[in-house]
């Protein structure tokens, strides 16, 4: 073998790769041209080092850089084959190839892995619905932090526990078929979440049904002591569970448990409504009942032991149904109280007309009985009346000419006057007992003057006690004649309603309304000092530009002025009412629609008085 071949040589060697490209019928290309030269003159060395460059550039530049380590031995071997150092490239190839296998065996286990779980994903395990595996490959995916390897391992034993959990099943229904003393092999049956997981992870889920258990339980314990102790036990046996089978045990006391809450919660949603519904009727109708009457505070006694206790939707019902029997009571009651009135008063009068007949008998008797039928005519007083009849007795008693049957008749009379009067009576005295005296104005439901004044006393009372301050105000509805000359009087009627309700809708339910008058209404603001009254009507105000009063599909806007006042020591009703009306006064002269605060001296309209 030669090192270097002779220039004539070269020639032709030349000409004789040409030939053998023609004859060997080789495309003529310059790697074909140079392997047939070699060929002929014999210099392999030289063409075999540089195909073993090309392919260890090839293998550089296909060499895997998935990760770091990768990368760098991709760039070593690239430098080392770019600078033909070869002592480089022997130690980095070896490194490099010792990375690549390890590369090459993880990808294939990888592989391998999602090619399990996709089949185990798959498969059809009885008790393990596909969304339910989806939904734990997904968890596992979220709380899987670690490294590739961890990461790997998991996904593995969740393959294995499904492939595992499909033999159970079969095994598991083999053994029911066996004969009973089998039963002794003692498999846990229905492994549902504990070999599933890793058993950190049914560690980190019991941990967390048993905090929202604590929670729940926090919930439950105001309406329902038992179910929140069976709460917490619960928690305590999630928080105890390490095992598969106590997993699984208290997995099932969990799903009963919430059935059970879930019942309770529907049962309760009725009883809440149960419960406003009931509120709502009291509050609706405790402006209509007397403070110190004995119906409400039967009732209101009623409400507090209900509310004091877990609440029962029998006995809501049961006390809904009684406010409501009271109620309708109540109006049947005014009703035949008017009924008797009018008939007390009809025979009341026809039986002056028959002792005008007797009057006719002439003397004293005639005269005793004429002042008789005056006091009778003009006393309203029941108890007065029979009085008065039982003298008129008397008299025809002691009268001869009185014949029998007159006297008959005037028993007859005293007796049906008796009856009615006892009627009357029985009928007040139940009334007043179910009934409000009459405290409230029958337009707006808002309270009257009188209703005003036993409010006034109580707030005034209360804040002298708690040493509070107490404001009201005095609104007067502006240019309301107008409003009722345009629209006509019950536009103005639906008005005074409107704005009763706004006023409702905006004070604090303890804060009292009051229709003062035609359209003036009184807001008695207990504990509230002059500025939060302040700040309060001009709410209202803002709140009347917002919510329009509507009369036949009409918005109509309605403002008011107003006057201020918080009460000053030792002063009364009278006195702080009229320095609001003065301020109420000065607002209307000021151009209307606004707020005044009301001198702190006396006003002069009530010294006036
Ligand atoms: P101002 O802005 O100065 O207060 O003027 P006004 O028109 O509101 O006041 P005025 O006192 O002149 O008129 C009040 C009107 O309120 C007169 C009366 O007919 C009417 N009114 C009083 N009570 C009622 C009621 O119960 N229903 C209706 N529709 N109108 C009433
Ligand atoms: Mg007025
Ligand atoms: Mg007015």
């Amino acid at each position: 073998m030669t090192n270097a071949l002779a220039k004539n040589n070269i020639k032709d060697v030349a000409r004789e790769a040409l030939r053998a490209l023609v004859v060997r019928k080789l495309d003529p290309s310059p790697d074909n041209y140079r392997r047939l030269f070699n060929e002929i003159s014999g210099v392999e060395e030289v063409a075999q080092a540089t195909g073993a460059e090309q392919s260890l550039e090839r293998v550089a530049q296909h060499f895997p850089r998935t990760s770091p380590e990768l990368l760098r031995l991709a760039k070593t071997l690239e430098r080392a084959v770019g600078k033909r150092d070869w002592d480089q490239l022997a130690s980095v190839l070896n490194e490099a190839t010792e990375a690549a296998s390890r590369y090459y065996a993880s990808t294939e286990s990888w592989r391998n892995l999602l090619a399990e779980l996709l089949q185990q994903l798959e498969a059809n395990h009885r008790g393990i619905p596909r969304a339910r595996k989806k939904e734990r490959l997904e968890r596992l995916l979220e709380i899987a932090a670690g490294t590739p390897e961890q990461l790997q391992q998991r996904l593995s034993a969740l393959a294995k526990s499904w492939a595992e959990h499909a033999t159970e099943t079969v095994a598991a229904e083999h053994e029911q078929a066996l004969p009973a003393h089998t039963g002794e092999l003692r498999r846990p049956t229905g492994p549902l979440l504990a070999p599933v997981m890793a058993p950190d992870d049914a560690v980190v889920l019991c941990e967390l049904l048993a905090h929202v258990l604590d929670v729940g339980m926090a919930g439950l314990l105001a309406y329902d002591p038992a179910m929140a102790s069976e709460a917490e036990t619960l928690a305590r046996q999630a928080r105890a569970a390490r095992t598969s089978p106590e997993f699984n045990a208290v997995r099932a006391a969990i799903k009963s448990f919430l059935l059970k809450v879930e019942l309770t919660t529907a049962n309760t949603a009725d009883l809440h409504h149960g419960m406003l519904r009931l509120l709502r009727l009291v509050v609706e109708n405790v402006a209509a009942l007397v403070g110190e009457d004995d119906w409400l505070h039967g009732h209101i006694s009623v409400l507090a032991e209900i509310v004091s206790q877990p609440l029962d939707l029998v006995m809501i019902q049961h006390a809904e149904r009684s406010i409501k029997d009271a109620i309708l009571r109540q109006g049947t009651l005014r009703h035949s109280l008017t009924e008797a009135k009018t008939a007390f008063k009809s025979m009341v009068s026809g039986f002056i007309e028959r002792l005008g007949e007797f009057s006719t008998s002439t003397g004293d008797y005639q005269e005793t009985i004429e002042q008789l039928s005056t006091k009778i005519k003009q006393t309203d007083d029941i108890i007065e009346l029979g009085r008065l009849l039982e003298q008129v007795t008397q008299a025809t008693r002691q009268v001869q000419a009185a014949t029998l049957r007159s006297r008959e008749e005037t028993l007859k009379t005293q007796e049906q006057v008796r009856a009615a009067e006892q009627k009357i009576l029985d009928l007040q005295t139940e009334l007043s007992r179910v009934s409000a005296k009459v405290r409230e104005d029958q337009l707006t439901g808002a309270l009257n003057r009188r209703g005003l004044e036993e409010e006034f006393e109580r707030s005034r009372a209360a804040s002298e006690r708690r040493k509070e301050p107490m404001s009201l105000a005095l609104l007067d509805i502006d240019n309301f004649k107008s409003l009722n000359d345009t629209h006509g009087h019950s536009a103005g009627d639906g008005a005074l309603v409107h704005l009763a309700q706004v006023i409702k809708a905006t004070v604090r339910p303890t804060d009292v309304v009051c229709r003062y008058g035609g359209e003036e209404f009184v807001i008695l603001l207990p504990g509230t000092s002059l500025e939060d009254s302040i700040a309060v009507v001009s709410r209202l105000q803002r709140e009347l530009t917002k919510r329009f009063f509507l009369h036949d599909n009409q918005r109509l806007l309605i403002t008011f002025s107003a006057g201020v006042a918080e009460r000053l020591s030792g002063e009364t009703r009278e006195q702080t009412i009229a320095r609001a009306d003065a301020a109420m006064y000065q607002a209307k002269r000021s151009g209307k629609n606004r707020v005044m605060v009301a001198e702190q001296a006396a006003a002069p309209s009530d010294l006036a008085h």
